[in-house]
C-alpha cells in the first residue's frame, strides 16, 4: 500500500505557503487549534462541502438541509447528555502545567485502545507504567473529567441562568427542528436531514494540523427510519456489489487485521447488522473515492463494545490512512430514538410522527448519522492529490477537477507584447463567467505551469504570437501535460468536456 508521502507537519507548511491554510491569529503568535482558510484553501473547502450537499441533498428525494444556528437553548444540550457527559479526561503536569488528555497519552504511551476506560482505570494505567510528563518527565496530577463544550453568555448580563454553549456537533439542532422540518418538507420515513456548519470543542490537546481543532465544521445525515422497519433498505442494491477494508469489533478482538469485503458479505456474515448502516457506510466511502481519493487508504472500523457511546446502538467510523496511522474520518451511529426521546421528555414536546398503516404514533429511529468534519474531508483529498513529479521537479495537486479551487489558468506567453496580454485578458474575462480562473503574467512559462500544478489548477490556457492570427490557444492538461491547440470560439465548449473528466488529447489536435 503506498503511504501518504508527507508528514502532516510538512501538509501544514505546503497548506500554508500555497495560500491554502493559515494558523490564526499568527501575528500574535497564533492560537492552538483555530486555522484560516486562504484563497486558495477557501475554494478547496466550499468545492468539497458543495459536493458534498450535491450528493447527499440536491440529488436525493429522500434528505433535505437546514442551516442551523450555532447558539441553543441550554436545555438542547441538557436532554443530549452534552452538559453531563461530553467530557475528556484531562490529566497536568504537576510542574509545568502542560496538559494531556489521558485517553491519547495512555494509547501513545502503551499503544493500546483506551475507548471506555473509566477515571480509575487510566490512573491505574498511569502508575502502573509509570507514565510521567512528556515535556518535562516531571509527575503527573490525578486524572479528572473535564466538559469540551465552550460556553458564552446571551445577553447584556452575566447570571447563572445566561450562560449558553457553542455546539459542539450540528446534530442537535437537527433533533430540536425535528417537528418543524418533517411537517412543512412532509417527509415521509425513511427520510434524512442535512446540515453543514461550524462546531466548537475545547479540545484538551489540539494537534496535527486540521485533524483536531478547537473550531471546525461538520457534515451531518440524521436518517430517520420506521422503528419497525428498520431492515428495510430500498436503496441496498445499489450497494451489494461494493468493497471496502472491513475491521469488525470481533477481527480487532482477535487481533485480525482489516480484510477486503463486498458490503453483500458483510451483511450475509452479520458484521454489520443493518442494511440501512451498510448502506451509508458504502455511500460515505463511495463519496470520497469519486472525488479522486485513493480506496485503497480507508477502511470502515466497528466500535467495539466499550467504545460505544451511550446513544449508540451500532457504530463504525470510515478511517483514513494518515501519516500518524488509521484515524476516524466520519463517524456513522445507529442512534436509535435516543435523541428525539430526550427531547420529547425535556421539552413536552410531542415529537412523533403519525403512521398513516398502522394509525398509531411512533418515534422514528435514526438508524444511521454520517457525521463527517469538512476539515478532515480536506486533509485527505490533500494527502491523496499531493504528488510529486520527478520529471517537472515541481508538485502537482491532482485534485478531482470538481475538487479543484481553480478550474482554469489563462497565460499569455510572454508580457511585454501588449495585444497578446491584451487577448489574453479578454478570454480569461469570458472563462471566469464561468469557472474560477486565474491570471497570471509572471515569470516563465514554465515557472507559470509549476505554480498552476502546485495548486491544482486543471487546465492552462496559453495565448501565444500565433494566436493573434489564428484564433487559436493552446490547452495543458494539468495530471498529463498534454497539449491540444484549439480554436477560441470553441474554447469554452471543450474546457467543459475536459473539466467533465474527458481525455484532452481527444478534445483537439495534439501539440507536440
Ligand atoms: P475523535 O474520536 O477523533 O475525537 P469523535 O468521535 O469525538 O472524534 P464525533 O463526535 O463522532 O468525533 O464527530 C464527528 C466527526 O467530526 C469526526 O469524525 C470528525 O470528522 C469531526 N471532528 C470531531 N472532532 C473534531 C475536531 N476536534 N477537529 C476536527 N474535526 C473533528
Amino acid at each position: 500500500m503506498d503511504k501518504p508521502k508527507l508528514t502532516i507537519d510538512e501538509m501544514a507548511v505546503f497548506c500554508k505557503r500555497k495560500g491554502f491554510v493559515y494558523p490564526n491569529s499568527e501575528i500574535y503568535g497564533g492560537i492552538s487549534g483555530f486555522y484560516d482558510f486562504g484563497h486558495i484553501g477557501v475554494e478547496l473547502k466550499n468545492n468539497i462541502k458543495k459536493e458534498w450537499w450535491k450528493t447527499f441533498v440536491h440529488e436525493r428525494d429522500d434528505i433535505v438541509g437546514i442551516d442551523g444556528s450555532i447558539i441553543a437553548h441550554p436545555m438542547v444540550w441538557k436532554a443530549s447528555g452534552h452538559i453531563d457527559g461530553f467530557t475528556d479526561v484531562l490529566i497536568d503536569c504537576t510542574k509545568c502545567g502542560t496538559r494531556f488528555r489521558g485517553d491519547t497519552l495512555i494509547e501513545d504511551k502503551l499503544k493500546i485502545l483506551t475507548a471506555g476506560m473509566s477515571l480509575e482505570d487510566i490512573a491505574k494505567e498511569l502508575k502502573q507504567h509509570k507514565i510521567k510528563c512528556l515535556k518535562c518527565g516531571n509527575e503527573l496530577s490525578e486524572p479528572k473529567r473535564f466538559n469540551l463544550m465552550f460556553s458564552t453568555n446571551v445577553g447584556p448580563v452575566q447570571t447563572s441562568s445566561s450562560v449558553a454553549f457553542l455546539r459542539p456537533e450540528t446534530a442537535q439542532i437537527i433533533f430540536a427542528d425535528f417537528r418543524l422540518v418533517q411537517e412543512n418538507a412532509r417527509l415521509k420515513l425513511p427520510f434524512g436531514i442535512a446540515q453543514i456548519g461550524k462546531a466548537f470543542r475545547n479540545e484538551i490537546s489540539p494537534r496535527d494540523f486540521l485533524f483536531r481543532m478547537r473550531e471546525f465544521e461538520q457534515m451531518e445525515i440524521e436518517y430517520f427510519v420506521h422503528p419497525e422497519k428498520q431492515d428495510e433498505c430500498e436503496f441496498i442494491k445499489d450497494v451489494l456489489d461494493y468493497e471496502l477494508n472491513v475491521l469488525s469489533a470481533e477481527m480487532q478482538k482477535q487481533n485480525k487485521k482489516m480484510q477486503k469485503m463486498t458490503i453483500k458479505d458483510c451483511l450475509n456474515k452479520k458484521i454489520i447488522k443493518t442494511k440501512w448502516h451498510a448502506y451509508w457506510l458504502a455511500m460515505m466511502h463511495k463519496w470520497f473515492v469519486d472525488l479522486g481519493a485513493n480506496s485503497e487508504h480507508f477502511r470502515i472500523r466497528q466500535h467495539v463494545k466499550n467504545e460505544l457511546s451511550h446513544y449508540a446502538l451500532e457504530t463504525w467510523d470510515l478511517e483514513y490512512e494518515f501519516p500518524f496511522g488509521w484515524k476516524e474520518l466520519q463517524g456513522l451511529s445507529n442512534r436509535t430514538d435516543f435523541d428525539l426521546k430526550q427531547h420529547i421528555e425535556h421539552s413536552k414536546t410531542d415529537l412523533s410522527i403519525f403512521d398513516e398503516e398502522t394509525k398509531k404514533k411512533i418515534i422514528p429511529h435514526v438508524i444511521c448519522e454520517p457525521s463527517q468534519g469538512v476539515e478532515r474531508a480536506f486533509l485527505v483529498f490533500m494527502f491523496d492529490a499531493y504528488h510529486y513529479d520527478k520529471s517537472r521537479d515541481n508538485v502537482v495537486l491532482k485534485l478531482h477537477p470538481r475538487l479543484a479551487p481553480i478550474k482554469v489558468g489563462v497565460f499569455p506567453l510572454v508580457s511585454n507584447k501588449k495585444e497578446l496580454v491584451d487577448k489574453a485578458k479578454e478570454i480569461y474575462c469570458n472563462l471566469k463567467a464561468e469557472w474560477t480562473c486565474t491570471f497570471d503574467v509572471s515569470g516563465s512559462i514554465g515557472r507559470r505551469y509549476a505554480r498552476a500544478d502546485e495548486i491544482g489548477v486543471y487546465a492552462c490556457v496559453t495565448v501565444d504570437f500565433e494566436s493573434l492570427d489564428d484564433e487559436s490557444v493552446t490547452i495543458r492538461s494539468r495530471d498529463t501535460t498534454e497539449q491540444i491547440r484549439v480554436k477560441i470560439k470553441d474554447l469554452k465548449e471543450i474546457l467543459k468536456k475536459f473539466l467533465d473528466g474527458e481525455r484532452l488529447g481527444k478534445l483537439g489536435e495534439r501539440v507536440e
